[in-house]
C-alpha cells in the first residue's frame, strides 16, 4: 500500500514507518521537524517537511502522494503543558486535524488510522478500562484527541471514511534503530535514565499521596514495537473502530524507577515533588478488543523487556539524535 505518515519523524511515528517499509508498503512521511527528527526518517521513505502555517500545504502533499491509507501520528502530545498552553493543543491536535481529515476525503483515502490516548478517559470508574468506558478528559491534550476522534466519526457516517483510532497508554521502548528523544523531556522512562547515563544526579517523582499501593502514579506501559503492529493490523480492509492499547498491568512510578534500576544496575535516587496537574492516578488498559478484533498480540509485554530496549537504545544514542 501507498501509506501517508504525519509525524514520521517522531518517537512513535518513526518505527511504524521502519515496520510499515519492512513490511513492503511505499511510505511517504510528513512532518514539520518540530518535535521530530531529520535523522529520524527511515532512509527508505519518502521525505515532505510540513508546514502546518502554511495553508493548503498538507491538501497538497496528500493529493502529490496518493496515499492510500493515512496515519495521523503529528501532534503534541504532553500533559503538563496542555494544562499551560491549551491553544497550542487546540490548534494542532484539532484545527490542523481537520485539515488533514479534509485532503483525506478529497484524495479519496481508504484507511485512516489515528493515533488517540487513553487521557481521552479521565479518571476511569474502573481498571482495566475497556473502550465503552465513558471519556471525560481533565486535560485539553485528552480533549482535544477526543474532538478529533469525534470528528473522525462523522466522517466515517458521512464520507464513509474507514478508520482505526488507537487510544495508546503509555509509550515506551525502542526499537534497536529508533527511540524515544523529545528536545525538552518529561517523560518518566528517558528521564529516570538520565541518572545512570550520568546526566541527572537524581529524577523526580510527580505526587505521592495518591490512592495508589505507594502513593504515585501507575501507568500501562506499551513497547513502541507492538503499537506499530497494531498499526499494520489496522489497514487491513474493514477494520474500523476505537482500540485501547496496553498490557493490563499497572506499574506505579516507584516501581518504574526500581525496573530502570535493575536494567541500568545503577542506583537511582528520586526526589519527591508535587503532584503535576492533569494526570489521573491510575490508567490500566483491557486491550481484548484489539486482541480479538485485530488479532493483535504484544511481543514485548514485560516492562523489563520494555525498560531493557530503551536503555539500550539510550546508551547507544546518549544525546538522542544528532538534529
Ligand atoms: N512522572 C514522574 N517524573 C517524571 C516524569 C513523569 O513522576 O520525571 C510521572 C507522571 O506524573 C505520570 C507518570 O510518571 O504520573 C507517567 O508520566 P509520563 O509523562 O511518562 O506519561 P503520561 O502518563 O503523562 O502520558
Amino acid at each position: 500500500m501507498k501509506v501517508f505518515v504525519t509525524g514520521g519523524a517522531g518517537y512513535i511515528g518513526s518505527v511504524c514507518v521502519e515496520e510499515l517499509i519492512n513490511a513492503g508498503h511505499a511510505v511517504t512521511v510528513y512532518d514539520n521537524l518540530t518535535e521530530g527528527h531529520r535523522s529520524a526518517v527511515d532512509e527508505r521513505a519518502v521525505f515532505v517537511q510540513g508546514d502546518s502555517g502554511k495553508e493548503g500545504g498538507i491538501a497538497r502533499a496528500v493529493a502529490a502522494a496518493g496515499p492510500d491509507a493515512i496515519l495521523h501520528f503529528a501532534a503534541n502530545a504532553l500533559v503538563g503543558e496542555s494544562m499551560t498552553n491549551p491553544g497550542k493543543y487546540f490548534r494542532n491536535n484539532v484545527a490542523w486535524g481537520l485539515e488533514l481529515l479534509e485532503a483525506a476525503v478529497a484524495a479519496k483515502v481508504r484507511k485512516f488510522v489515528f493515533s488517540s490516548t487513553c487521557a481521552t478517559y479521565g479518571p476511569p470508574d474502573r481498571v482495566p478500562m475497556t473502550e465503552d468506558l465513558p471519556q471525560r478528559p481533565i486535560n485539553p491534550y485528552g480533549e482535544s484527541k477526543l474532538m478529533f476522534e469525534k470528528m473522525l466519526n462523522w466522517y466515517h457516517q458521512i464520507h464513509g471514511l474507514e478508520f482505526v483510532a488507537f487510544r495508546y497508554f503509555n509509550a515506551a521502548g525502542a526499537s534497536p534503530r529508533f527511540g524515544e528523544h523529545h528536545r525538552i523531556e518529561s517523560h518518566l522512562i528517558p528521564n529516570v535514565l538520565k541518572v545512570p547515563l550520568g546526566q541527572a544526579q537524581q529524577c523526580e517523582i510527580f505526587g505521592t499521596d495518591y490512592p495508589t499501593p505507594d502513593g504515585t502514579c501507575i501507568r500501562d506501559y506499551i513497547h513502541i514495537v507492538d503499537l506499530a503492529q497494531a498499526h499494520m493490523l489496522a489497514m487491513a480492509p474493514g477494520k474500523q473502530g476505537f482500540y485501547n492499547l496496553g498490557n493490563g498491568d499497572g506499574y506505579s512510578v516507584r516501581q518504574v524507577i526500581e525496573t530502570c534500576e535493575r536494567i541500568s544496575g545503577c542506583k537511582i535516587p528520586a526526589v519527591e515533588k508535587p503532584r503535576r496537574p492533569g494526570d489521573p492516578p491510575k490508567l490500566v488498559a483491557s486491550a481484548q478488543r484489539a486482541i480479538t478484533d485485530l488479532g493483535w498480540r504484544p511481543q514485548y509485554p514485560k516492562l523489563e523487556d520494555i525498560v531493557a530496549t530503551a536503555w539500550a537504545w539510550h546508551q547507544k544514542h546518549p544525546t538522542g539524535y544528532p538534529d
